[in-house]
Order: C-alpha cells, then sequence, then structure tokens
C-alpha cells in the first residue's frame, strides 16, 4: 500500500506554487538550501581573516584601539551579490539573510582562537532606528555565529545613545566627528573581565568600532574582537 507523508506533500505543493528562492540570485532553492544557494555561498569572496593573524581587518584599528582579533566573512565590494543581499537585509526587512550568514563566518570560526571569546556583543542600533526597521541585523548575524560558537549573545550591557546621520557620503575625518561618544554601557558588572565579540554587519573605516571600544576601554579588564560580514575593501 502507498502511503504518503501528509505534510511532505503539502509542503510540496506549496512549493510548486510558491517556490522558495535564493535571496542572492533569485533561483529556486534546492532541498537542503536555504535564504542562499549553495552556488551564492560557493561564490562570496570569502577572507579567511580567522586563519591569518595581523590581517587587513586587524590593521584598520592599529594606532587606534586595542584588539584581540579580527575577522570578515568576505571582502564587501560594490555592485557584488553580497552588496545586494546586505541591502535587503537593512532595508528589506529580509532579516532571515543576517542569520544565514551569521550561520557561514560561526561554522568557519570553530576550531580558531575565536571560541575563546566569553559573549557575543551586537553593535546596538539607536532606538529610533531600531524601531523604524523593527530588528537589529547585527543580533540577527549575531544569532546566526552563536548557533556555531554556543556563547550568549548580549543585547541589554550597552546602547547607543546618538543617532549618528548615514555615513556613506562622509570623508573619513567627518566619520570620526560623526562617532565620537555615541554609545553608553549601562551593565558594566556584566562585561567586565570578560572577552567581548563585536558584531557588525559590513566595516569600512571602523570609525563606529572603534567608538564603542573606546567606550568599552573605560571598564575593567576588557578584551574585544571583531566579527562582521564584510570588510569594505574600497575605504
Ligand atoms: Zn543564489
Amino acid at each position: 500500500m502507498v502511503t504518503f507523508n501528509n505534510i511532505s506533500l503539502l509542503s510540496d505543493i506549496v512549493e510548486l506554487f510558491y517556490p522558495r528562492i535564493c535571496a542572492g540570485c533569485s533561483t529556486p532553492l534546492g532541498t537542503g538550501e536555504e535564504t542562499l544557494c549553495l552556488s551564492c555561498l560557493y561564490n562570496l569572496h570569502r577572507t579567511h581573516f580567522h586563519n591569518n593573524r595581523n590581517n587587513p581587518l586587524e590593521q584598520i584599528f592599529w594606532g587606534r584601539v586595542n584588539v584581540k582579533y579580527a575577522t570578515a566573512l568576505c571582502f564587501y565590494h560594490k555592485e557584488s551579490t553580497l552588496q545586494k543581499i546586505i541591502m535587503k537585509l537593512k532595508y528589506h526587512g529580509e532579516k532571515e539573510i543576517g542569520y544565514a550568514l551569521g550561520k557561514e563566518l560561526g561554522a568557519e570560526l570553530l576550531g580558531t582562537e575565536f571560541e575563546t571569546i566569553d559573549l557575543l556583543l551586537p553593535i546596538p542600533l539607536h532606538p529610533k532606528r531600531l524601531k523604524k526597521r523593527g530588528y537589529n541585523q547585527a543580533e540577527i548575524i549575531a544569532n546566526g555565529i552563536a548557533a556555531f560558537l554556543n556563547k550568549p549573545v548580549d543585547t541589554t550591557s550597552v546602547r547607543r545613545v546618538v543617532a549618528t546621520q548615514t555615513q556613506t557620503r562622509k570623508n573619513r575625518f567627518d566619520r570620526w566627528l560623526n562617532v565620537e561618544n555615541i554609545f553608553e554601557v549601562t551593565q558594566p558588572q556584566l562585561l567586565s573581565g570578560k572577552h567581548l565579540l563585536i558584531i557588525d554587519d559590513i566595516i569600512t573605516t571602523g570609525a563606529t568600532i572603534e567608538s564603542l571600544i573606546t567606550t568599552l576601554n573605560e571598564l575593567e579588564n576588557i578584551t574585544c574582537s571583531i566579527a562582521c560580514i564584510g570588510m569594505a575593501d574600497n575605504r
């Protein structure tokens, strides 16, 4: 006798009419593919910085603030698939992209020094922007990484007190001026003595993270590392 798994049959029928498509290239996703197809994942321009000390992302912070380890999943180019999907993540409500990219990075961090961190600290959004967007994309990325590193994600100990303007049209000096003292630590007791992994989506000049680390350094015995999805190579 032939039997059907009704739920699987139903999901097959739903997919026939509403196929799940890749956020990068819009082709239908295959079995086992989530959010991004294997081809788009394969074609990401990965940095593998977590296997290289003194890598270009760490060098951005030399002479500015102490950073123990820094890595990016990918290089971030204009007109790339990564740029397209980061836009969808930040401006079109497709938050599952953040989780998918976070998981990619988390998987790569297993077995590296990044496993020695104590907790993940997504860069906070200003409450006004958080309300408008509905979620903090850095927090979604952090959740994806944490699924592999198995460390807590802290979303309450630091808050953003100044809303900065969008930075895309500013030069480096303006950006630096624009991000002074924009964060406030609200629960120092949860962070003191810890090795924090600061999470961001794209790092361009590093000015926002520099500002955060400067604020965190007022606490006792803090170590900061950085993980992001993309490092812009058109700074
Ligand atoms: Zn694709």
